[in-house]
C-alpha cells in the first residue's frame, strides 16, 4: 500500500514537472519581419527610392554658358552625380536617369518619357530633375526650384529643397519655389525641377562651374529632401 503511494505520488510529481516544464517551455516565435536591404538600413531617408534625373545629354546640350561655353547637360551631370552620393549615404536607394552624357532619344518628349520610365518601373517615391537656368539678361541669378500646379506634395517639396538651397549657398537673389510647367514633373509622386542657377550670370556662372560650389548644391538639395520627409511623415 505505502509502496503504490509512493509510486502515485513520483507519477504526480513527474506530472506536475511536465506541466512546469510545459508552462515555461518558449512560445513559437513569431514570424520574423522581412529585413530591409542594408543600405536602407539607417539614415534619415531610409525607405526612400529617388529618382534623380541629370538634365538633358547626348546631343541635347542644353543651355550655354556665357562666359566659359560650358554646356549645362555637364553641369546638371556632375551635380547630379554629387547628389547621388548625398542622397544614398542618408540612406536613400537612387536611381539615375544617366551617369555619362547619353540620352534616350534625340525626340525630346521620347527622352523624357523613357526617364519618366524609370521612375515608374524603379517603383520611385520621389523625382529630382537637375538643371542650369538661363536668361537673355545677364543680371537674373539665383537657384530656383519647380512643381507642378496642384500637387501638394511636390510644392512641400519644392519649398523645402527652396528654403534649403538659400540657407546654405545664401545666393544674391533668393527666388520662391514656382509652380511650372515641365513634363518630366508630371508623375503623381513628389516631382521638382531644380534649376540650380543662371549660366548667363556671370557670377553664379563662375560658381556653378566650382566643384566644391556643386558639391554644396547637392548637399543642400539633399537637406531638403531631408527635411521635407520629416515634415511629411510628421503631418
Ligand atoms: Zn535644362
Amino acid at each position: 500500500m505505502k509502496k503504490r503511494w509512493s509510486r502515485r505520488l513520483k507519477a504526480l510529481g513527474i506530472a506536475l514537472l511536465c506541466a512546469g516544464a510545459l508552462a515555461i517551455a518558449p512560445r513559437p516565435a513569431r514570424p520574423a519581419v522581412p529585413a530591409r536591404p542594408a543600405q536602407t538600413e539607417a539614415g534619415p531617408l531610409a525607405g526612400q527610392v529617388i529618382l534623380v534625373d541629370a538634365g538633358h545629354g547626348g546631343t541635347d546640350g542644353g543651355a550655354r554658358a556665357r562666359d566659359s561655353g560650358a554646356l549645362e547637360k555637364e553641369l546638371n551631370l556632375r551635380v547630379a552625380l554629387l547628389l547621388r552620393d548625398a542622397l544614398t549615404q542618408s540612406g536613400a536607394q537612387v536611381i539615375m536617369t544617366r551617369e555619362t552624357d547619353t540620352q534616350f532619344s534625340q525626340q525630346k518628349r521620347q527622352d523624357l518619357n523613357a526617364r519618366l520610365d524609370l521612375a515608374r518601373e524603379g517603383g520611385a517615391s520621389m523625382l529630382i530633375s537637375v538643371h542650369m537656368n538661363e536668361y537673355r539678361t545677364r543680371r537674373e541669378s539665383g537657384p530656383q526650384v519647380f512643381y507642378r500646379q496642384g500637387q501638394e506634395q511636390s510644392r512641400l517639396l519644392a519649398g523645402c529643397v527652396q528654403e534649403a538651397l538659400i540657407a546654405e549657398l545664401q545666393p544674391a537673389k533668393e527666388r520662391a519655389a514656382l509652380a511650372g510647367d515641365y513634363f518630366i514633373l508630371s508623375l503623381s509622386i513628389p516631382s521638382v525641377l531644380v534649376e540650380c542657377g543662371f549660366l548667363s550670370n556671370a557670377a553664379e556662372e563662375k560658381l556653378l562651374l566650382d566643384p566644391d560650389y556643386q558639391a554644396r548644391v547637392a548637399s543642400a538639395i539633399r537637406d531638403g529632401v531631408i527635411a521635407y520627409v520629416s515634415l511629411s511623415d510628421a503631418l
